[in-house]
């Protein structure tokens, strides 16, 4: 039987249509197709009065956030164990320290009344995500970071096109970032992008993006460089070129069939889980999530017999994520009760979500979980 893979990205000949066009365009770098995948993101979301960054990683969209911020040696920043170490690093990056927050049980988001009791002198940020797709307590974030004067640097790698409120992530707030990495439902093989909503912000994060350069984001917008120019700030290589761009662009095109796709995949597998007492499926009736992975909780100590009982039929699962506080180089972080943390990561199963998933894997998937609980 065909293995079903955890993620599987939906490329067809749209991709690389667009590829062989922008590889005939003699402007490899980054260029005008950059600036018309940050354009399409910027109708995509809705934006208005608020800025689009486009960049090689997710990763390196949460540092260019992060030191557009301020957030420099000493300080520290808030943020999940239960989250990717990427955003760890990223922190670490910038000489600040990463202080490791629980998340709620119900939607796998921070915990905004813990996060409140990890808040010091030192602390610049907060760095929440929303898990799978599904948003984190964006009110209750918000009254946090207004209450002790902190930037919010919002996690949205899991939710491009998700709403909160009728409103997509990164129309609203301070600073947002999307990963387009290689499983995310828009891809450009690698990249990332801010939002911001200030000007002056957007064109630090612009000139930080390529080496601190002051003049090569216009320039290089129509595929062309200035040959005289002035270095003036910090900076680094994090620009993303044409032809990847170029691969978003196609993506983006299609993202609404996408998002719809796995929607109805994720409505599907909760109706099948719903009633088996040992899983708990997500708090969320998908309307208005963009769904990056499915993931539910298996109970009572079960989960290592499921993915053993799956993995014996061909079906990949993965498990996101392993707590952050429990890696070596994290060990250290300081940290409140992450009595949830703790528990979730012991629970958490993600079951294979793809775009246009194929029907004989969804009921694979399916009959692959049922008849682990009912045998
Ligand atoms: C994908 C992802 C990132 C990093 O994005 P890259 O584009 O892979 O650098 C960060 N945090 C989370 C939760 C992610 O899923």
């Amino acid at each position: 039987m065909e293995k079903i893979p955890v993620f599987a990205p939906a490329i067809g000949v749209d991709t690389l249509k667009h590829v062989t066009d922008a590889l005939h365009v003699g402007w490899l770098g980054m260029g005008a197709i950059t600036k018309e995948f940050e354009d399409l993101i910027a109708a995509y979301l809705g934006l208005q009065g608020r800025y689009v960054v486009a960049t090689n990683t997710g990763t390196s969209a949460f540092h260019l956030s992060l030191r557009a911020a301020g957030v420099g040696p000493g300080d520290e920043v808030i943020t999940p164990s239960f989250n990717y170490v990427a955003d760890h690093q990223a922190i670490r990056m910038c000489g600040a320290e990463p202080v490791l927050c629980d998340v709620r049980y119900d939607n796998l988001g921070i915990d905004v009344e813990k996060a409140q009791a990890l808040i010091g002198p030192r602390t610049k940020a907060i760095d929440p995500l929303h898990f799978a797709g599904i948003p984190c307590d964006m009110d209750g974030v918000y009254e946090l970071a207004a209450k002790h004067g902190l930037r919010v640097l919002e996690d949205a790698t899991h939710a491009f096109g998700t709403r909160y409120k009728g409103r997509k992530l990164g129309s609203f707030g301070d600073v947002t970032w999307f990963s387009f990495d290689p499983v995310k439902i828009v891809t450009s093989v690698d990249g990332g992008c801010v939002v911001t909503g200030s000007e002056e912000e957007l064109h630090r994060i612009q000139r930080m993006r390529l080496l601190g350069v002051d003049k090569d984001t216009t320039e290089r917008y129509k595929n062309r460089r200035a040959w005289d120019y002035d270095v003036v700030s910090e900076g680094y290589r994090y620009h993303l070129t044409n032809i990847m761009a170029s691969i978003g662009v196609s993506q983006l095109k299609r993202v609404d069939e996408f998002i719809n796709s796995r929607q109805r995949v994720c409505r599907t597998y909760s109706h099948a889980f719903r009633s088996i007492d040992g899983l708990c499926v997500p708090a969320s009736d998908f309307t208005d999530v963009s769904p990056f992975i499915y993931s539910l909780r298996v109970l009572d100590g079960r989960r290592e017999a499921l993915i053993g009982h799956m993995q014996a039929r061909n079906i990949d699962v993965g498990i996101h994520f392993l707590p952050v506080h429990e890696h070596t180089a994290f060990r250290a972080c300081r940290r409140g009760d992450l009595s949830v943390t703790q528990k979730v990561a012991g629970e958490v199963l993600t079951l294979p979500l793809h775009s246009n998933m194929k029907p004989e894997f969804i009921e694979r998937v399916i009959e692959g979980v049922t008849s682990f609980f009912h045998r």
